[in-house]
């Protein structure tokens, strides 16, 4: 990854380089941390940040979750945030991370000072040109998603993150673009980074918040313009048998945008081919992300 020019650290920017952590940081023993992952896209009327206001709400209320004392407001996050892309040239995805830091041994989070960053990046496509184009090979995971009893799983937590990591690399070791995985009870939970979708007998399908999912806010944007091209979706839990056997699969994401699936564990999904409906989507959505459709400019942050 290309170095940006400035990260903004604490209130101030510093160069790339400077933006450092003592080893002993307690979100680097014991990953308390909490981030976020933003897109900004060119619009006709400038560079444009998806719903920055719901990406600094998620992040707020994951620190609420985690009792992280935040020194910040709303105002003020999404305020740097938007300064940040301002400041770097040539970036597409931005990472807020609230995060322990000190300089001590000890699991007991409590009065352990908080630090927050923000870098932006150019990021490009997430899951290569390849998969975007031609469509995903998933595998469904042997590492379970974390359930909401054992971890906060709605909330972007970094500790949480190492099941996604051991998921993904486990993808890559058997050949796939992505890990799909199960929840405690044998569903559909998620990718790695990413919410599944199936279209199947002419509806729309997506896990439920309550099976141990990240609510993504790309999931959410899905769920209202495929209901606006007059779809139904439908939340609900999601077998490993409904997906195998769907007519067409896709995964929505902040970074991964609308990817379609066109192999899991070696089945062909549909007739292995991107879906047609996961491609109107994909579209649909590229132009929303872009100001091109009117009814969305509630989404975008022009800066
Ligand atoms: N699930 C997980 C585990 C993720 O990390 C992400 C990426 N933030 C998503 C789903 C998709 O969420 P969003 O659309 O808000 O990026």
């Amino acid at each position: 990854m290309e170095k940006t020019e400035k990260i903004w650290m604490d209130g101030e920017f510093v160069d790339w380089n400077d933006a450092k952590v003592h080893v002993l940081a307690h979100a680097l023993n014991y990953g308390t941390g909490v981030f976020e992952g933003i897109r900004v896209y060119e619009t006709s009327k400038g560079p444009s940040i998806f719903r920055l206001k719901e990406h600094v709400k998620r992040l707020m209320d994951g620190c609420k979750v985690m009792c992280f004392d935040l020194p910040y407001t709303f105002d003020e996050i999404c305020d740097a945030i938007r300064k940040t892309v301002k400041v770097n040239k040539n970036v597409d995805y931005v990472k807020p991370c609230v995060f322990l830091c000190g300089e001590a041994v000890g699991l007991n989070p409590i009065n352990v000072p908080v630090k927050f960053t923000i870098t932006a990046v150019h990021l490009g496509s997430y899951l290569g040109k390849d998969a975007q184009e031609k469509g995903a090979s998933l595998v469904t995971s042997t590492w379970f998603r974390p359930w909401n009893l054992a971890a906060p799983a709605g909330c972007k937590v970094n500790g949480i993150y190492v099941t996604s990591c051991l998921a993904k690399m486990e993808a890559k070791h058997r050949g796939a673009d992505e890990a799909v995985m199960l929840n405690a009870q044998g569903n559909i939970a998620e990718c790695s980074g990413e919410n599944l979708f199936i279209f199947k007998r002419g509806k729309l399908y997506t896990s439920k918040t309550t099976d141990s999912i990240l609510e993504g806010i790309t999931r959410n944007s899905i769920m209202e313009v495929a209901a606006d091209l007059g779809y139904e979706v439908v939340e609900t839990e999601i077998s490993r048998i409904d997906m195998y056997t769907a007519d067409e699969v896709f995964m929505t994401g902040t970074a991964a945008e609308v990817t379609l699936v066109t192999n899991i564990d070696k089945r062909v999904i549909g007739d292995g081919k991107p879906g047609k409906v996961g491609k109107q989507l994909a579209s649909a959505f590229a132009d929303v992300v872009r100001g091109k459709e009117p009814k969305y400019e509630k989404w975008l942050d022009l800066i």
